[in-house]
């Protein structure tokens, strides 16, 4: 159990924000007049986002070794932003 550095609430995990670009394959479908969408993504393996307080929202790390400090209580000092 640990605390926000943020808002002091007690805490036991974070919300992890993964950036991912999502793009659509549109095609024409003559029996229905339609466009076909076919969902396609990607999502950059080496970006691990930004880890959230789940109580107030804002980012506290942008790192999972920092998340994990922060989770484990021992976060001294290396929060990264204000
Ligand atoms: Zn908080």
């Amino acid at each position: 159990m640990t605390t926000c550095p943020k808002c002091g609430v007690e805490i036991t995990s974070l919300r992890n924000h993964i950036p991912v670009q999502v793009y659509y394959d549109v095609q024409y479908n003559a029996e229905t007049d339609m466009l076909d969408y076919h969902h396609n993504g990607w999502t950059d393996p080496d970006d691990d986002g930004d880890y959230e307080c789940p109580e107030c929202d804002q980012i506290l790390c942008s790192d999972a070794y920092v998340a994990k400090k922060i989770l484990k209580g021992e976060r001294g000092g290396d929060i990264s932003g204000s």
